[in-house]
C-alpha cells in the first residue's frame, strides 16, 4: 500500500483575523476558532503550521509561538488600528510582500502547501502559490453571493469587488474546502466551481472543553438565578446573526411567564461587529422598547472556558442567523448538553438534528420563533432528553476529525499538483483554465 503524501510544513493564511484574538466581537469569530483549533490538531499530527495574519497592534511581536508546532507571523500591512475589513483589499499587496519576504529568509521549498482562509487570504495564497510552486487549498468560510441572497433587514450587501475576488480564488485554488454539502453545492451553482476539486470537511468543537455539567453550578459561576428559565444567544452582535429576533420572540413569553409567577431570562453573549445592529446600544434599546429590560442580561465576549458555563447554564441556545456556513455555537451548545433552536439556513441543518437535538425554524418571522421557543420550553422532559442526544450528536464533530479530513484534502492537492508536473507548470495549467473561464463569462 502506498502512503498518502503529507505536507511537512504549511503556510496558513488568515489576513483579516488573528487566531490569537478573542472571538465573539468585531471580525473575530468562528474562523479564528477554526484556524487555531485545526492548526493545533495538524501540528499534533506532525505538520508544522505557520499562520500569517495582519498585525493589528504595535505591541504584536512579529513572530509568536502559539502552541507546539504552531507559529503566528504578524505581518505589518497598513496601519495597526483603524482599518475596517472593507479597507483590507488595498493592503493585500503589502501583506503578500510580507509573506513572500518571510519565506525568502528560508531555503527554497520551505512550505509544501498553502491553506488560505476567506477570500482576502485566497488572493494572497494564489500569488504565493505561483511563486513557490506549491498547491493552494482554500476555505471560503462565507460566500458573498450566499450572504447577499439572504440579507437581514437593514444589512448592507457585500460589494461586487468581493464576489469578483472570491470567483478568482475559486478558479485558481487547487482544492476548495467546503463546510457542508450545501456549501459545496453553492460553490458549484453560484461560482461554477469544479465539483471534483471540492472537499467537504466538517468543522468541529472542542469536546474536552465543551462538556455537559450541572446547570446549578454554571448559574452560580455566572451569577444567574437558579430558578429562571434561560434562553441564550452567543455570537457577534450584527444583523446577520439576528439576536434581535430572539429578543422580540422571547418578549411575549417573558410577559406570560410573569403573569404566572415564573421568570424567563434572555442572555446575550458577545460584542458588536460590522454594523453592530446600527449602533452598539441597539439591542439595549430594543429590550427597553419591548419592556423586557429587567429580563435581559448582556455579557461581553467570553473565553471558551467560561463560555462552557454559559451553555450549561442555558435551557436553550438560539441561533437565529440569516446565513451561516456552519454555526460553531450550535455544536458547542449541544456538546454541553443544551438543545438548540436554529434558523433552517446553511450549515445549521447539519449542526442541529431537527426534532432530536433541537428545532430548525424555517424563516425569520418573529411569531414563528415565539411558537418554536414556547413549544420547546413547554416540555421539560423532552428538553432534557434532547440535551442528552445533543451531546451524542455533537460528538461527531471533533476538531480531530476535521484535521483528518483536511490532511486528506492536502494529500489530494499534493498528488494532483505532482501529477501536473509540480512547481510552476501546475499553476500555469490552472491559470490557463481560469483565463478561459473569464473569457467565457465576458462573452455571455
Ligand atoms: N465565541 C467565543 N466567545 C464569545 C462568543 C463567541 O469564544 O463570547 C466563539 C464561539 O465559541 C464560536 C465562535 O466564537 O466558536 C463563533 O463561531 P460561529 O461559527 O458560531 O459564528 P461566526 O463568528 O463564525 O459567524
Amino acid at each position: 500500500m502506498t502512503s498518502q503524501p503529507m505536507p511537512r510544513r504549511i503556510a496558513l493564511i488568515s489576513v483579516h483575523t488573528s487566531p490569537l484574538a478573542q472571538p465573539g466581537t468585531g471580525d473575530a469569530g468562528g474562523m479564528n476558532v477554526y484556524v487555531s483549533q485545526t492548526a493545533r490538531r495538524l501540528a499534533a499530527r506532525g505538520v508544522e503550521v505557520e499562520i500569517f495574519t495582519r498585525a493589528t497592534s504595535s505591541s504584536d511581536a512579529p513572530v509568536v509561538a502559539a502552541a507546539p508546532g504552531v507559529t503566528v507571523r504578524n505581518v505589518v500591512a497598513g496601519p495597526f488600528e483603524g482599518l475596517d475589513k472593507q479597507d483590507l483589499p488595498a493592503q493585500l499587496c503589502a501583506f503578500t510582500a510580507g509573506v513572500l519576504r518571510a519565506e525568502a529568509m528560508h531555503s527554497p521549498g520551505y512550505y509544501d502547501l498553502i491553506h488560505s482562509h476567506y477570500w482576502l487570504s485566497g488572493q494572497v495564497g494564489w500569488l504565493a502559490r505561483d511563486r513557490w510552486g506549491v498547491p493552494l487549498v482554500h476555505t471560503a468560510h462565507t460566500l458573498a453571493a450566499v450572504k447577499n441572497a439572504a440579507l437581514a433587514d437593514g444589512d448592507t450587501a457585500e460589494p461586487r469587488l468581493r464576489v469578483i475576488g472570491e470567483q478568482q480564488v475559486v478558479d485558481e485554488a487547487d482544492r476548495l474546502v467546503a463546510n457542508t454539502d450545501t456549501e459545496a453545492g453553492e460553490l458549484v451553482s453560484m461560482y461554477s466551481a469544479d465539483p471534483g476539486r471540492i472537499d467537504v470537511v466538517t468543522p468541529g468543537a472542542d469536546l474536552d472543553c465543551y462538556t455537559p455539567g450541572a446547570q446549578e453550578e454554571a448559574r452560580r459561576v455566572l451569577g444567574l438565578d437558579p430558578d429562571e428559565t434561560v434562553l441564550t444567544f452567543v455570537g457577534r452582535i450584527q444583523p446577520l446573526k439576528a439576536p434581535d429576533i430572539l429578543l422580540s420572540a422571547a418578549a411575549p413569553l417573558i410577559a406570560r411567564a410573569r403573569e404566572s409567577g415564573r421568570r424567563l431570562r434572555v442572555l446575550v453573549v458577545g460584542g458588536p461587529s460590522g454594523t453592530g445592529l446600527a449602533r452598539p446600544t441597539a439591542l439595549i434599546d430594543l429590550a427597553a422598547e419591548l419592556g423586557i429590560t429587567d429580563a435581559v442580561t448582556f455579557l461581553p465576549p467570553q473565553h471558551h472556558d467560561r463560555l462552557a458555563f454559559v451553555y450549561r447554564a442555558s435551557d436553550l441556545v438560539a441561533v437565529p442567523s440569516y446565513s451561516e456556513s456552519f454555526g460553531l455555537v450550535a455544536i458547542e451548545a449541544q456538546a454541553c448538553g443544551t438543545p438548540v433552536v436554529a434558523a433552517d439556513v446553511g450549515g445549521l441543518g447539519v449542526a442541529v438534528d431537527n426534532g432530536r437535538t433541537g428545532l430548525l425554524v424555517p424563516g425569520h418571522a418573529v411569531a414563528d420563533w415565539t411558537t418554536a421557543l414556547e413549544k420547546m420550553l413547554a416540555q421539560p422532559d423532552q428538553l432534557r432528553a434532547m440535551g442528552r442526544d445533543a451531546r451524542r450528536h455533537a460528538e461527531q464533530f471533533s476538531w480531530e476529525h476535521t484535521a483528518s479530513q483536511l490532511l486528506s484534502s492536502y494529500s489530494r492537492a499534493l498528488q494532483s499538483h505532482a501529477a501536473q508536473g509540480g512547481t510552476a507548470s501546475g499553476a500555469q495549467a490552472l491559470g490557463r483554465r481560469a483565463a478561459r473561464r473569464w473569457r467565457r463569462r465576458r462573452t455571455r
